[in-house]
């Protein structure tokens, strides 16, 4: 299928910078999203803040790397090269846990720096790239881990310190046109509670490690402000979703979800942050309007 590229109004090359915090963010929360803008001629880049260091890893993927965080790594660059991004920058966190774990109390652990200066190191970065369009994760981090709440409050941040005020003297003042949340499709949660609970499963103790809690996430009613169908790249998204074996990324295409995905619901959803949405009515791309 051809697509059609994504052409500015003003010429510009078109630019758009995703703030995320583990190797896998990219590719099961977004990965349809930017393979798609790759393929329609935008310039995609990723921050990732970890290197996902404390992510469960089945002895059997470990096999010549030497951490998790190795193996993570080479896991994001095998799914940054499908999905045809074009930089992958990291902040050098750690990895922060789940909540309560005593990899939160880590000196370096994302959840334990200060979110202003998180926030500035992000700024730096966007108003290097001058991304038309910037996304992070929704307030709760899609289902609430601790790194990704702290990446959505520190990329706000960086948002509004590019505006102008506290930057260096020779930083260009910035600001995306638009800025989006990525939110799970609030309609597929509930859909997916209904599912897990008819084939005997808890959706209650969801995911690999049986910490995420679909109940309580899809009570959470975001509001949608674009919904982007990836149809296109399907195959794309779930190849560079087996890169990341090692978190389950492999079986993630199978199974009642990854039927009830497929055929129902290639979609990636998003609530808009900046500017303030018009009532009601939802975009099928993100750089509508530019
Ligand atoms: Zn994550």
């Amino acid at each position: 299928m051809k697509l059609k590229p994504t052409i500015l109004k003003n010429g510009q090359q078109p630019v758009l910078l995703t703030v995320l915090a583990h190797p896998d963010d990219e590719t099961f929360g977004t990965g349809g999203t930017l393979a798609l803008y790759a393929r329609r001629g935008v310039k995609v880049t990723l921050i990732c803040a970890t290197r996902g260091e404390v992510g469960e890893v089945d002895e059997k993927y470990m096999q010549g790397f030497n951490s998790v965080a190795e193996r993570r790594v080479d896991e994001l660059r095998c799914a940054a090269g499908l999905l045809g991004l074009s930089e992958v920058i990291f902040l050098n966190y750690r990895d922060s846990g789940m909540e309560g774990s005593p990899e939160n109390e880590h000196p370096q652990a994302l959840v334990a720096q200060p979110v202003e200066e998180v926030a500035k190191i992000i700024a730096g970065h966007i108003l290097r790239l001058r991304p038309q369009v910037l996304i992070t994760f929704d307030p709760i981090g899609g289902y609430r881990h601790p790194d990704h709440i702290a990446i959505h409050k520190a990329t706000v941040r960086a948002f509004e310190l590019c505006k102008g005020a506290n930057l260096k003297d020779d930083q260009k003042p910035f600001q995306p046109s638009k800025f989006y949340f990525n939110t799970f499709p609030r309609g597929f949660l509930k859909a997916g509670v209904r599912l897990i609970r008819l084939f005997g499963g808890d959706p209650q103790h969801f995911g690999r490690n049986k910490d995420i809690n679909l109940l309580s996430i899809a009570e959470v009613d975001f509001p949608i402000n674009a919904k982007i169908d990836y149809r296109a790249v399907v195959e794309v998204r779930d190849q560079a979703s087996a890169c990341h074996a090692s978190q389950g990324g492999k079986s993630m295409s199978r199974g009642p979800l990854g039927w009830f995905r497929r055929l129902f619901s290639a979609n990636e959803t998003y609530m808009q942050a900046y500017p303030p949405p018009e009532d009601k009515k939802v975009e099928n791309d993100l750089f509508a309007g530019l």
